[in-house]
Parts: structure tokens; sequence; C-alpha cells
């Protein structure tokens, strides 16, 4: 580590006051995690699961990223990692650089991403070290969490919801010099306050699955789940998933969660869900081998919901697996319900059978992480000790790319952790009482893991 850097490591860890962080000199580089534009070819014609993230990405030293106006770079002690590194990693659907490039026509802040590597990562927490031209909210020293929509809200349609800005962008996914660098850099409106009585590689687990989950389920714009809906919620323990089944047991909800081992059952129980199928245990495969749905394995798959709600369907299916499940959540929905969805992560061509739909008068609501506001309510409840991270494991910077494996091939269990500044595990903490009060939740993940 160069000596600039390992001097505002020690800032941070020993608690420098923000006059003492910002007199400090920046380093001209750091290291991150970043995938080449060089090597964007070298998956071609490969099957995607031999599209392995430990040979596309690699921790190197880059330039630190230059500030601009309404911008904030942020000392990253922890960030961690979501499916969209993933994606990025393999390559897929389309190499990350297509989006740095097009951002970067006729918008000279964007082209400053458009380098020949992309420095990933849509979660950060950390330190403030400078704010540029503009920022009045926010200053060096400050603690906080990074919001993964960057979004300038120059169109009016920004003004009614910030996630419909056009220019609107997936931090360290469509941007560069995202969260798994030393030093990143953020737009003022992505910072959101580091909660207290959490570590910096717990808090990095939060904010990306936690906002996506909170618009996808409480927002208006989502599906505004109300006290005693019944919720289907697919991968009840996987990243989304598992903040899923929090915010509807704080909304006065009743989880459904659909796993796929024994494990994950005993995991989704340990976080309050009672009710859990498991869909290997059970064989829930909705596609016949012709390229064909089964509609029997529909009706089957609503059976075992009503066996454990006394008969009720759910009022909102929480989606995202995408095609192999997809038209049974349409199916399973109830009458007049929503399924609400943010991804496909087994396929985009979606299939189900309309007339369910509409005879039924049930709803679609596509979703994409949240705005500031829905971002900011979010972490508020985390803030509040309502809403915990599911952190399993955190690796160090060097093993990122095994990290991101580990989620390609589905082996990690909630969010894995990613020390960036961060020397070891368990730093950060500024409110033990707290933290005491609410330790079980915290490490319910590591504990069942
Ligand atoms: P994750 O941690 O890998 O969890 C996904 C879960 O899906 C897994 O735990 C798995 O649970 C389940 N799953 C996998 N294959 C399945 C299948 N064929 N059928 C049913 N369930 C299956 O990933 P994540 O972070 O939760 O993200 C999930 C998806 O949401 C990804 O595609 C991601 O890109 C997307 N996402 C979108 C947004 C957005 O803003 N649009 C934000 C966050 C995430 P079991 O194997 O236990 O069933």
């Amino acid at each position: 580590m160069a000596n600039k850097m390992k001097e505002i490591l020690e800032a941070i860890l020993t608690g420098a006051s923000s006059e003492e962080i910002a007199a400090l000199p920046l380093p001209e580089t750091m290291r991150g995690a970043i995938v080449k534009r060089d090597e964007v070819d070298m998956f071609e014609g490969l099957a995607s699961e031999d599209k392995d993230p430990r040979k596309s990405v690699h921790v190197e030293e880059v330039p630190i990223p230059p500030l601009g106006p309404n911008e904030v770079r942020v000392a990253v002690m922890a960030s961690s990692i979501n499916y969209n590194t993933v994606w990025t990693s393999m390559l897929e659907p389309l190499p990350t650089f297509n989006f740095l490039d097009r951002r970067a026509a006729g918008d000279p802040l964007m082209a400053r991403h458009a380098l020949d590597y992309q420095v990933i990562g849509s979660d950060a927490a950390g330190v403030v070290l400078d704010v540029g031209p503009g920022v009045t909210k926010w200053k060096a020293g400050d603690r906080v969490l990074v919001h993964a929509i960057a979004v300038d809200m120059q169109e009016p349609i920004g003004h009614d919801d910030g996630i419909l800005d056009p220019a609107q962008a997936a931090w360290g996914f469509e941007t560069n010099f995202g969260g798994l660098g030393e030093i990143a850099l953020a737009k003022a409106t992505q910072l959101l306050p580091m909660p207290g009585h959490l570590t910096w590689e717990e808090a990095a687990t939060v904010p990306l699955v936690s906002t996506t989950a909170y618009r996808m389920l409480v927002s208006r714009n989502g599906a505004a789940m109300k006290q005693g809906d019944v919720v289907l919620v697919w991968g009840a323990t996987g990243g989304i998933g598992g903040m899923a089944v929090q915010y509807v047991l704080n909304g006065g909800g009743i989880p459904v969660g659909v796993v796929s081992s024994p494990k994950r059952e005993e995991l989704a129980k340990a976080l309050g869900c009672e009710r859990v199928i498991d869909r290997s245990a059970a064989g829930l495969e909705f596609w016949d081998g012709n390229g064909k749905q089964d509609q029997k394995a529909w009706r089957a798959f609503g059976k075992m919901i009503r066996d454990l709600t006394g008969g009720e369907d759910p009022d909102i299916v929480y989606e995202h697996p995408g095609r192999s499940t997809f038209g049974a959540s349409v199916f399973v929905v109830k009458r007049g319900g929503t399924v609400v969805t943010c991804a496909s992560t087994t396929g985009f061509a979606h299939e189900y059978d309309n007339r369910y739909l509409w005879m039924n008068l049930k709803r679609i609501v596509g979703s994409h992480c949240a705005n500031y506001k829905e971002a900011w309510d979010a972490i508020r409840l985390t803030k509040m000790g309502r809403i915990h991270p599911i952190m399993s494991k955190s690796f160090a910077l060097d093993e990122v790319a095994e990290a991101i494996d580990d989620v390609r091939t589905n082996r990690h269990e909630g969010k894995l952790g990613v020390r960036v500044l961060a020397p070891t595990d368990g730093l950060g903490v500024t409110d033990q009482a707290m933290r005491e009060r609410h330790i079980g939740q915290i490490n319910l993940y590591r504990d069942h893991t």
C-alpha cells in the first residue's frame, strides 16, 4: 500500500477529525478490482457456466478517480459482491464498457469513466475524503454508505421519482470508480449515513440489496405491501431475498420463502420465515424438456403455498429468478395481486399465460434498485435496528474474484463482504451498546453457515 494511502487508513482507524482528514494529501494511485477493455472478448464462444470471474477480474494499481462538481471521493473501508458484478465479470449480457462508452457521448463528466479499465462494485462503506464544488451536505471525515444509483436529475421525469431519470446509472456497473477500489467516486446524492452499530464489512453488504427490497415491497412505487399480506419470496435466503423476508416481517406481512436446500430452509426459519418450500426437495420444475411450461407444476406449487398459509394465495410475489419461475409466479399470485420483479437471473425472455393475468386482474410491476429517498428510508431502518445485514462471510480485496465466483455458482449464503482498506473484520463500530442489543440478528448468517 502506498504511503499516502497508509496515512489515510491510519487517520480513519484512529478517529481523526474532519479537518485532519481534509488536510491529508491523496495518493495518485490505488488498488482496485478491475475488468479490462482489451479482454472483453476473452469468453467468446464459451458457455455461461465456463465464464470464470477468476480470469476476468484483476486486482491492480490504477489512478485514483478525478473529482468533479457535486461529487465526493470516499476512502472505501469495505464493499460487497452483488449479482451485477457477476454479470460484469462474465461479460454478459454485454461488456459493461458498452455502458461507459454510451454514457460518455456528449457528457464530459461521464467521459472520464470511459477508460481502458473499470473499477467495479456497487456497494461501499467508508469515509468521505474530499468533496467537489457544489457539495454542501457532506464533508471530509463523514462516515457513509454509498447508494448504488448515480443520478443527475436534469430531466423533469426524474423529479417525480429519481430512478426514472434517463441518465440514472448503476454505480460500479454502468459507471467506473465503484466500491471495489480503495478510493471511490460517487455523487453527493448517493451518500447515506453509516449505521454506528455495524462493522465496515457488515454495513457495506446492506445498501444495494436492502434498497432494492425496500422499493419492491414497501414503496408505493413497488408492491406497497400491507399488514397481513402473504408474500412469496423466491431465493428467501439470498441477497435480495434475505432482505425481503426482513421487510415482510417488519411490515406485518407473512413471508412464504422458497429455497433450495435443507440448510437454507433452516436459515430462512432462523430469519423468521416460518413457511418455507425447499424447491429441490419438492422437485419444482416448471418447464418440461420440450421448452413448454407445465401448468400442472404451477398448480402443484400453488397447492404447496396454500398448504402453508391455510388456503391463501400470495398477495405479492417477489420475483427475480425470471424465466424459470415467472410463469408460475403469475399463476400463483392472488386475484388482484402483484408480481414485482427486478431481475431475470435464469433468463430475460419470460413466458406466462396472460389469461391468468387479465381475467384475475393481476399486476406485474417492474422495479429497479431505489430512488434516493427510498434508499434513505431503507437505511434508516437499519440504523434503527429493524433491518439487519445478512453477511455470511467476508473476503480480502485480493480474494474478490473467488467471492464473485461463489455468488455466480450460488454457493454463497446471503451476502459476501469485501474488506477493501479495512485490514481486518470487526472495525468501524461507534455504537457498541446498540450492537450488543442486536448482535444475534447481526450475526445470524455467520452463525448459521
Ligand atoms: P443471490 O444472492 O445469488 O440470490 C438469488 C437467489 O435466487 C439464490 O439464493 C437462489 O436461492 C435463487 N435462485 C437461483 N436460481 C433459481 C432458480 N432457477 N429458481 C428459483 N430460485 C433460484 O442474488 P441476489 O443478490 O439476491 O440477486 C438476485 C437477482 O436480482 C440477480 O439477478 C440480481 O442481478 C438481481 N438484482 C436486481 C436489482 C435491481 O435493482 N434491478 C438489484 C439487486 C439484485 P435458492 O437456490 O436457495 O432457491
